[in-house]
């Protein structure tokens, strides 16, 4: 993506280039064939309550966008009025008292070099142009969460314009109830967040990345590996597998082991790292690197540059599961056997969530997350590679709890997303705080069990 550098201003429909500046706003090259009536580049918080108002005074719907990387395009709805947040980009750091107050359009990159620079650290997201507008609302899955938590539990407090244009501060003692919903309702929040404050930590010591690949092959024994480890590998590590038709030093298909570590120390990050380098499966990779050390921002970079380059054409899906290994190895190897072209690939983590969290929206995970990434060109192949991702997921996703909003494919394939009761209850703060829905949901969703 590219950062705003130009004043925002009001597009309406007829405004000249209004097509080519909405379409502008996304990640993904896809153009979803639906245009807002009305696209407010915001400046300031005053011109998001303006924003607002306008969208009460005329019954629209509002949409939203911020760094524009929801893979479903979320913000692109028919005939709404589309608010974006990108040129509200502010950091301010407090260093004495470890904290920020951060603008949603704010890239994550940004955000991890100006805090590296004072010995500070907050999770991030792992690609450098995700804004944290989008990213910290439906949980936020960044660099060391596995230690940290989740990124919204770092969220001690937010600025928020309510449906009715007001401007509320919503944290533990305010507003508690949009600050309990803010944290994990995603693309379904019913407010604009025009200000985050953040919890802040002392950078670690050591950022360093364990790198193996093996071929495809290999892939039942390999995830069998995985799964055997997973639960006692340190949190420190983010130990993850991507299948990818194009694997760095095979340049054929196979599976790399990625296992990116922050640490304090080099013997705390080598041994961390121990289960790779004394695999019993070592013998059978095609490549086995040291532990390197590499910095968040390079690894961010170099994540984007080799699997996730912009304006491409995207299909994106998800799951958590507990499942037996030996009930998800057919529907991996399908994923592995009809993976689009490179840079398509799928994503297997070993999350293993602590036992508690604190209490918020955001109630899903399971001990492994799965998502698949489709991507292509051209328009023309639109057809051929547009409903793998939803293809795959559906398939095994009797095998799943549910997903994660952060890859969400909802107006494709409603999936739950948070745990029943939570989901009432957001319901019913949405009514107290939207009565009249004028911020738009998620673009599906299934209805609560029994
Ligand atoms: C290349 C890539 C890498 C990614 N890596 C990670 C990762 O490492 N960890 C992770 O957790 N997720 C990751 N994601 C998922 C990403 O966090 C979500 O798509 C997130 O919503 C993106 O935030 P955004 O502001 O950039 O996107 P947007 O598309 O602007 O936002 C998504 C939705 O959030 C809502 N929203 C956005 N801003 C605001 C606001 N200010 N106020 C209220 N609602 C708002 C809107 O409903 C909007 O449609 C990645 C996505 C991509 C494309």
């Amino acid at each position: 993506m590219k950062r705003n550098r130009n004043p925002g201003k009001v597009w309406e429909r007829a405004t000249p280039g209004f097509d080519a500046a909405v379409l502008a706003t996304s990640f993904s090259g896809r153009d979803p064939g639906v245009r807002p009536k009305v696209y407010v580049q915001a400046n300031t918080a005053e011109d998001v309550i303006a924003a607002v108002q306008r969208a009460q005074r005329e019954a629209l719907k509002i949409s939203l966008v911020s760094g524009g990387h929801s893979w479903a395009q979320n913000h692109l709805r028919a005939d709404g009025l589309l608010i974006d947040l990108s040129r509200l980009h502010r950091i301010e750091i407090d260093e004495a008292a470890m904290t920020a107050r951060v603008g949603p359009g704010c890239w994550s990159v940004d955000l991890d070099i100006a805090l590296k620079k004072r010995g500070l650290f907050f999770p991030v997201a792992h690609a450098p142009d995700v804004c944290l507008g989008g990213y910290l609302l439906q949980g936020g899955f960044g660099w060391n969460g596995r230690a940290l938590g989740l990124a919204c539990e770092s969220v001690i407090g937010m600025d928020v314009v309510l449906a009715d244009g007001s401007l509320v501060h919503a944290n533990a003692q305010q507003h508690a109830d949009l600050y309990w919903a803010a944290r994990g309702a995603g693309p379904g929040f019913f407010g604009v967040v025009v200000r985050y404050h953040l919890r802040l930590y002392p950078h670690p010591k050591v950022t360093a990345l364990m790198f193996q690949v093996f071929r495809m092959v290999h892939l039942e024994e390999v995830f069998r590996w995985a799964d055997a480890v997973g639960p006692n590998v340190p949190r420190s590590v983010e130990f993850q597998m991507l299948l990818t038709p194009k694997a760095l030093g095979i340049f054929s298909p196979g599976i790399e082991v990625i296992a990116p570590v922050l640490a304090d120390s080099w013997e705390e990050a080598r041994e961390a790292v121990s289960f790779i380098r004394n695999s019993p499966l070592r013998p059978k990779a095609s490549l086995t690197l040291p532990l390197l050390p590499v910095s968040t921002v390079l690894m961010s970079r170099g994540a984007s540059f080799t699997h996730f380059p912009d304006r491409m054409r995207w299909c994106a899906d998800n799951m958590w599961t507990d499942a037996p290994i030996d009930d998800l190895l057919p529907g991996l190897r399908r994923v592995a056997d009809t993976l689009p072209p490179a840079p398509s690939h799928a994503l297997w983590l070993n999350w293993q969530p602590p036992a508690e969290r604190p209490d918020m929206v955001f109630s899903m995970e399971a001990k492994r997350y799965f998502a698949v990434y489709g991507e292509w060109k051209r328009a023309e192949d639109d057809a051929k590679h547009e409903d793998w991702a939803t293809g795959c997921m559906g398939a095994m996703a009797a095998h799943s709890q549910g997903i994660q909003l952060a890859d969400e494919n909802l107006g494709r394939r409603p999936a739950r997303f948070m745990r029943d009761e939570k989901l009432a209850k957001l319901d019913r703060i949405r009514a107290k705080y939207d009565p009249e829905g004028r911020f738009q949901a998620w673009m599906g969703r299934i209805k609560p069990g029994p």
